[in-house]
Order: C-alpha cells, then sequence, then structure tokens
C-alpha cells in the first residue's frame, strides 16, 4: 500500500508526466475516496484509518511555495503540478479556492509548469465542479468502462453513482477532458475489461465524449487484490489502435 504526504509530495518522475510535483488533498495517513476500487495502490477504503485533517488552502500554498523555493535553490523546474495522492482531490470541501491559488502560484514561481488532476470522475456531474476542474491544463479523468455492473464491481462506487450522469459530466467538458482507462484481467474471473462486451460500448462512448485524448494504462504496482494481472502489450495496443481509428490521440503506459 502506498500513501502520499500531503499537502505537497515529490517531486517524482512519471510515466506519462515528467517531473511531477504532486498535491494531496487528502489526509496524509489514510485514503479518502468516492471509489473503492479493487486495484487501488493507496489499497481498500476499509483498510483506511485516516485520523489526519484536510489540509487547508494556506497550507496548500504554504508548502507549495517552500517546495519550489527549495526546487529553485537546486536548479529544478517541475514539468507539473499534479492533484493526486490518497484518494479523490474533487472532494476536498475548498476544491475551487484551492485550484485558483494553486494556479497563482504556479504563475509566479513556474510558468511553464502545467497543472494536471486524476480525477476519478464521480463529481464531474456538478457543475462547479466541472468549472473547477475545467481550469485544469489537463483534467484526467478516469473512466474504466461504461459497464453500470462491472463500474460496481471493480470500481466499487461509495453511495449514488450513475455511469450515464458521468459520461454526460465528461461530454460537458466539452473536448478539453483527458480520459484515463484502466484495463486488467485476472487469474480468478473476477475482472477483465478486454472482450468486446466492454471495449465496444466504451469506444462508442468515447465518440461521443470526444476527449482531448486518451490515456490507457495496465495494472504497474502491487494491488489489494492479489488475482489481478496485467494486460498484454498486445491487448493494450489492440484497444490502442481502435481509439485512433476513432480520429482520438492516444497514449498507453504498460
Ligand atoms: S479512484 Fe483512484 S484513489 Fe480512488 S479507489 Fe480508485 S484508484 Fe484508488
Amino acid at each position: 500500500m502506498i500513501l502520499y504526504d500531503s499537502p505537497i509530495f515529490g517531486p517524482v518522475k512519471s510515466r506519462r508526466l515528467g517531473v511531477s510535483l504532486g498535491i494531496n488533498l487528502l489526509p496524509k495517513d489514510g485514503k479518502w475516496c468516492s471509489f473503492d476500487c479493487i486495484y487501488c495502490e493507496c489499497g481498500l477504503n476499509s483498510e483506511s484509518h485516516a485520523t489526519a485533517s484536510l489540509p487547508t488552502k494556506e497550507q496548500v500554498v504554504e508548502r507549495l511555495i517552500e517546495k519550489l523555493r527549495e526546487m529553485k535553490a537546486e536548479g529544478v523546474c517541475p514539468d507539473v503540478l499534479t492533484f493526486a495522492g490518497n484518494g479523490e482531490p474533487t472532494l476536498h470541501p475548498d476544491f475551487t479556492d484551492i485550484v485558483k491559488a494553486v494556479r497563482e502560484v504556479r504563475d509566479e514561481w513556474c510558468p511553464s509548469a502545467k497543472i494536471s488532476i486524476l480525477s476519478n470522475s464521480t463529481r464531474v456531474h456538478i457543475p462547479q465542479v466541472r468549472e473547477a476542474l475545467l481550469l485544469f491544463d489537463n483534467p484526467i479523468m478516469k473512466l474504466d468502462t461504461v459497464s453500470a455492473s462491472y463500474i460496481s464491481d471493480i470500481d466499487r462506487p461509495v453511495g449514488q453513482y450513475d455511469v450515464k450522469r458521468t459520461i454526460e459530466g465528461l461530454k460537458a467538458m466539452k473536448g478539453k477532458c483527458i480520459i484515463q482507462t484502466m484495463f486488467m484481467k485476472s487469474t480468478d474471473g473476477r475482472a477483465d475489461d478486454l472482450s468486446e462486451e466492454y471495449v465496444g460500448p466504451y469506444l462508442q462512448q468515447l465518440k461521443e465524449i470526444a476527449p482531448r485524448s486518451v490515456m490507457i494504462y495496465t495494472i504497474d504496482r502491487a494491488t489489494p487484490v492479489k488475482t489481478l494481472e496485467k494486460a498484454s502489450h498486445e491487448e493494450l495496443d489492440a484497444i490502442a489502435a481502435r481509439i485512433r481509428e476513432l480520429g482520438l490521440e492516444c497514449s498507453v503506459s504498460y
């Protein structure tokens, strides 16, 4: 299980994002998420024993400037400031104000850096949250499949969730979102979104969402459910080719 420091962690060199300085709006000692994915590197929600409070906007700004000052002294500038960490960043009650404050810090301290977010899309249907997501250079939004039952088994939403509502929210981002999709299988048949039953309807919805690009990936580290397996290079390449046939850019992380 991996937990990230809060409110700032890294910098880390990411496969997809370059030198990324992380911003974690969740508690540093536990996970807080509106999904409970069986592949989550932060562990299952039931294993979380978070006691720390959420960072305030002031703490985020102060620690971010401190870290950027430190990096500048070493001659390093982040390529990206990434909202991610121990759960879903949009759950923070001051999410919008924090995003605006981080943009101001970026403009002053590292204007060339992009601001990204890894969001699970569970709150994209809420207009205020969507507006805040649109303030990001790279709003990277999770959509693992469009099958409600697969999402219920694998992403395991906490509380009410409606995939159609999520898809409408992603469409309302009007081509500015980047869709991120996990493909994997398992030895016990519990997970497998590589078959046509899932890929066909997913491609159909991608076409309608018309995102700026698509990132597909597979499990990379230890997962809480031990039967999960990586999708193969060939399987991912075949799906990427079909996404590109739709006229969409697609990157693959194996
Ligand atoms: S959405 Fe991300 S943080 Fe939340 S449970 Fe899934 S993998 Fe973990």
